[in-house]
């Protein structure tokens, strides 16, 4: 049976616990543990499908295609470990299933309450798959003190009561605000926010501390004495340079040796970091820059692309480059010529999307790309602009477009190059859409095999031609155009498997330009960048080193 970490926060939200859940189940796997990680939102939306990506963030998808939080992003990319739909939860979707038991007569007419019945679907939720693992870590999103939280809290705390002694523990994260007037850090948000903990039942055995200074001994001492912990479960969490290093830095500062220690675990086994050293020096050792542009629609937030961003971290890591990203707001350019705006940079990378708004923008940077010889990585909707642009502007069709675009009834603006998908396989299975679907059932969601064409460019970078990526899209490249856009030499070099749906697409007189429909940053690691952003950075460098 798995032992369990619940993470939760106080004083403030953004304080890194996602991060910091992911870093200490990376170093419990150095320590020869298996995990899985787990994040319990107590948001009353049913998952973050439908949730804005200016709000929320990006929508990470798993394999086996659920819609969930950015922080299993996190936690894949620092563990390796696959998430899975029941790795995220949130209020909405617990409700939903009480709800839906309850009509079905599930609780034999009883009245349905938040205690037991919805703390009940938490607690089955979070014991789901228990015995594979070693540790289960458990994040709760939020602050202790929400409201929407506190089904949640209660049930960690019943959950911990109802396992054998020393199978749970707490880790809560708080803030030590650094007061410059008085020059002094202060502990008393901690300690209210640990009193909160305490006034529902939570005991927590180690403090994870956020600090912009340095958190002197006499101070930790003294978390240690209001809080209720130990003096070395007290645990400094500093400002990094960059994510990759807080497997390294949460070690230092004792942190894995804290967990083992509240669960009893002596002799610890000694860690093999060897890894996150690897990690930390390609990092902190760059031996060159390349610039990137990513041409997007969300720019004003940068979580919307996490996975991008970190994909192309991992891209940059793999060639001992830093990457130096730039946000360019493809509205900028719908109208106008895109060169002032694309100039300079060594590669452009347009990424997924949903509506139109930005769209010609992004035509003109595949173009400008194709063009100019520029590498270019298009994502799902970068790709389909990408064959949008080579359908106009090479192959004759000049009035290409999306049906993605073209919602006023018996208004056809565009030629569908690009079209609604309703049917196709998965595995062995055939999946029906109807549009009146809820809004997630009605994608292609999670991982789908794609067969490659063998002497492609891509199945050089991926070394075969077999390839599981994941999706997460409504519409698809019409096969009706591949003859036409392969004859102007745009190959269709990735396809579904029944050879319906085009996966890839590349320019063959290009030194690097490649669309994909999938998402290939869900799967890239600091530890394993994915071939794809790996060779699409040594693309840029090649550029970096021609000007
Ligand atoms: N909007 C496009 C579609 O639904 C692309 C989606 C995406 O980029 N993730 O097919």
């Amino acid at each position: 049976m798995a032992r369990f970490v619940f993470i939760t926060g106080g004083v403030v939200s953004s304080l890194g616990k996602g991060l910091a859940s992911a870093a200490l189940g990376a170093l419990l796997q150095a320590r020869g543990f298996t995990v899985r990680l787990r994040k319990l939102d107590p948001y009353l939306n049913v998952d973050p499908g439908t949730m804005s990506p200016f709000e929320h963030g990006e929508v990470f998808v798993t394999d086996d295609g659920a819609e969930t939080d950015l922080d299993l992003g996190h936690y894949e990319r620092f563990t390796g470990v696959a998430a899975r739909r029941t790795d995220s939860v949130s209020s909405g979707r617990i409700y939903s299933n009480v709800l839906e038991k309850e009509r079905r007569g599930d609780y034999l007419g009883k009245t349905i309450q938040v205690i037991p019945h919805v703390t009940n679907e938490i607690k089955d939720f979070i014991s789901i798959g228990e015995d594979e693992v070693d540790f289960m870590l458990c994040e709760i999103g939020g602050t202790v003190g929400d409201i929407e939280g506190l089904p949640f809290f209660e049930a960690i705390r019943q959950f911990s009561h109802d396992q054998p002694r020393g199978q749970c523990i707490f880790m809560h994260l708080t803030l030590l605000p650094y007061l410059a007037a008085s020059g002094e850090l202060k502990t008393k948000p901690t300690q209210h926010s640990v009193k909160e903990l305490q006034s529902i039942g939570i005991a927590p055995d180690i403090l994870v501390c956020r600090s912009e200074h340095p958190i002197p001994q006499k101070e930790r001492e003294k978390i240690a004495l209001f809080c209720n912990v130990r003096k070395d479960a007290v645990v400094p969490a500093y400002d990094l340079k960059s994510i990759y290093e807080a497997p390294l830095a949460y070690h230092r500062e004792g942190l894995d040796q804290a967990v083992l220690d509240a669960f009893n675990i002596s002799p610890a086994p000694k860690p093999n970091l060897d890894r996150w050293y690897d990690v930390a020096d390609r990092i902190e050792n760059p031996e060159g820059e390349v610039k990137i542009a990513i041409v997007g629609k969300y720019v004003q937030l940068e979580d919307a692309y996490k996975s991008i961003r970190e994909a192309l971290t991992h891209g940059g890591m793999a060639n001992r480059v830093k990457v130096a990203v730039e946000w360019v707001d493809a509205e900028l350019f719908e109208r106008e010529d895109p060169s002032p705006h694309l100039e300079g940079f060594h590669a452009i990378l347009v990424p997924g999307g949903f509506g139109e708004r930005g769209t010609e923008g992004k035509i003109s940077a595949a173009r400008f790309a194709r063009e100019r010889k520029i590498p270019y990585l298009g994502i799902c909707l970068g790709m389909q602009m990408a064959v949008i642009e080579a359908a106009r502007n090479v192959a004759g069709v000049a009035t290409a477009g999306s049906e993605e675009f073209d919602h006023e009834a018996g208004k056809k603006r565009f030629e569908p190059v690009v079209y609604h998908l309703k049917e196709w396989i998965q595995g062995n299975h055939r999946v029906e859409r109807r549009s009146d679907d809820d809004k997630g059932g009605t994608m292609r969601l999670g991982a789908y095999d794609a067969t490659l064409a063998g002497g492609s460019r891509v199945a050089g970078i991926y070394g075969g031609t077999a390839i599981e990526e994941r999706h997460r899209h409504r519409y698809e490249v019409d096969i009706k155009y591949r003859e036409k856009l392969e004859d102007a030499g745009l190959k269709f070099s990735g396809m579904s498997p029944d050879g319906r749906l085009p996966e890839i697409v590349e320019w063959a007189d290009h030194p690097w330009f490649i669309g994909v429909q999938f998402h290939p940053e869900l799967k890239s690691k600091p530890f394993a960048p994915h071939p794809l952003f790996a060779d699409f950075v040594r693309a840029a460098v090649e550029t970096s080193r021609l000007v």
